[in-house]
């Protein structure tokens, strides 16, 4: 056990002393009402029966689910066999720690699991684990991406990331120029990069220049709105011209990854953290990948090794989180599994289709797509000039069943009122749409703008007229219900994966 570990396992004894105490209380005290036998009915019984108001209200997520067009870029939906993992007894152990060095007794399947679910991770994504390690424990991206930072950035360090309006994510050190807004910016000193403002491609020069002046610890390579793929070797050549760490956050494209559809981040990044529920398709959780092994040779010619696992390790635990949540574990080891089928990479070359189709569909209805179009699985809308702006179309498209998000487009002034709308394919492309469904989708889309148009022309520019105007006016609310009912007719026949009940 490294030292580090002893001490957080002496302060960890004292706990548990009062926890062994407590839980000895409890017990007492379930024995005695099971007399009566109402605990046991309390915990036996099915949400259904026993909660039939929250029942309710999942039962009606699950028909909007259904019935809707689901396009928002990160959102995916999950399998039945990770759905099952997420509701085992896999839920109910404590396991702090790591395979083989736990703080708590029992985990002799856990340490199965977290093991089978790292081999597979690796596998997943073609590593060799001589190479590369796994820590499959962070809670979701967000805490992912601070367990990094925690790790190999000293306290008020530099890092750099794509600004957020530019598509980056809020965990790349976002803040504006008078707020710190993530604790990202707050514990870090963030400086972002930017994408061109006529291009919308990441503009890697000024990158180059700013991290000269700079001199971040480590840059950052990921997003959350961009749709082409990102040039990771010369994001390799700018963190080696400045000494800097280079992490990569696939969060959006992993799946991509995983299926070599689109370029990986490891053959030239240092660190990589991935979300697990976005186009992964697993359970809604986050990975922190590490190189390990020998880094190179100094000028002594002695081997010089990577140190990122142990730091990435302790970050997670003790440093940021407390007890794994195992049933998440178990669905990750049996996502990656998925992931591995040919069946999985299939879907994803369907995705980008999709989403290329998406573009075309709409650029030749007259709309302007960021960058002209996609190489991933999402699109940017740009608005600008139409008079529609980012949040109204939301607005409409919500109203008819389809959901996507408002979102800036390169250039825009303000944040708050955006002229772009971000579309992803892979929830769709989960429940089977293929190209010519994808034209009819279009077609919906453009439909629903006109319809904003229209409702403009009568509300004005102001968002809480036309607000008023989409929910009030008979002739509006008339062509707005039309419409949804068309798309959720639509919807209905691609049927959603998971409980067919729930
Ligand atoms: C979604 C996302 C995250 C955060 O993931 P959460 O699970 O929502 O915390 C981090 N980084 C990127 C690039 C993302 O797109």
């Amino acid at each position: 056990m490294p030292l580090s570990l002893k001490f957080v396992s002496k302060v960890l004894f004292r706990e548990r002393t009062i926890t062994s105490f407590r839980h000895l209380l409890h017990a007492t005290t379930v024995r005695m009402v099971s007399n009566g036998d109402t605990s046991f009915k309390l915990m036996n019984t099915t949400l259904q029966e026993s909660d039939p108001e929250l029942f309710a209200l999942i039962q009606k997520e699950k028909k909007r689910q259904t019935n809707g067009l689901e396009m928002i870029a990160s959102e995916n939906f999950t399998s039945l066999s990770v759905l099952q993992c997420l509701s085992t007894c896999l839920h109910n152990k404590y396991s702090e720690g790591l395979p083989g060095a736990r703080y708590y007794g029992g985990n002799e399947y856990i340490d199965q699991i977290e093991i089978l679910a790292q081999k597979r991770a690796l596998a997943a994504f073609n590593l060799n684990p001589e190479e590369w390690g796994v820590n499959v424990q962070p809670y979701s991206g967000s805490p992912a991406n601070l367990a990094v930072y925690t790790a190999v950035v000293e306290p008020h360090g530099r890092i750099m990331g794509l600004d957020l309006p530019d598509g980056g994510h809020l965990t790349h050190g976002y803040r504006t120029a008078t707020k710190r807004i993530s604790s990202t910016s707050i514990f870090f000193e963030s400086m972002p990069y930017k994408v061109h403002p006529e291009t919308g491609i990441i503009d890697y020069d000024e990158l180059e220049r700013t991290a000269k002046l700079f001199k971040p610890t480590l840059i950052i390579a990921g997003i959350s709105c961009y749709s082409r793929c990102l040039d990771y070797k010369r994001f390799r050549d700018i963190a080696d011209q400045n000494g800097a760490i280079l992490f990569s956050d696939m969060a959006h494209v992993s799946g991509l990854v995983a299926a070599g559809v689109i370029p990986s981040p490891f053959d030239y990044s240092d660190i990589v953290s991935t979300t697990t529920h976005k186009t992964l398709r697993g359970p809604r959780a986050g990975m922190i990948f590490f190189r390990k092994g020998v880094k190179g040779v100094n000028a002594k010619g002695e081997k010089i090794y990577y140190d990122y696992e142990n730091k990435i390790n302790q970050a997670v635990f003790p440093g940021l989180q407390g007890g794994p949540h195992n049933h998440a574990i178990g669905a990750i080891a049996t996502a990656m599994l998925q992931a591995q089928q040919p069946e999985f990479v299939q879907y994803q070359k369907q995705v980008i289709l999709n989403a290329k189709r998406l573009a075309e569909g709409l650029t030749k209805r007259g709309y302007k797509i960021v960058t002209g179009g996609t190489d991933v699985h999402l699109i940017l809308v740009d608005f600008r000039g139409t008079g529609v702006t980012g949040g109204k179309a939301e607005k409409i498209l919500d109203a008819v069943s389809i959901a996507g998000n408002k979102n800036t487009v390169p250039g825009d002034k303000s944040a708050f009122n955006p002229s772009g709308l971000r579309l992803g394919t892979p929830a769709l492309t989960t429940r089977g749409l293929k190209e010519d469904d994808i034209d009819q989708v279009a077609a919906f889309i453009d439909e629903a703008i006109k319809l904003a148009k229209e409702i403009q022309v009568i509300s004005g520019p102001k968002l809480v007229d036309y607000n008023r105007v989409l929910e009030n006016d008979p002739a509006i609310v008339a062509k707005v219900s039309q419409l949804r009912e068309r798309v959720e007719n639509f919807s209905k026949d691609f049927p959603l994966p998971g409980y067919v009940d729930y």
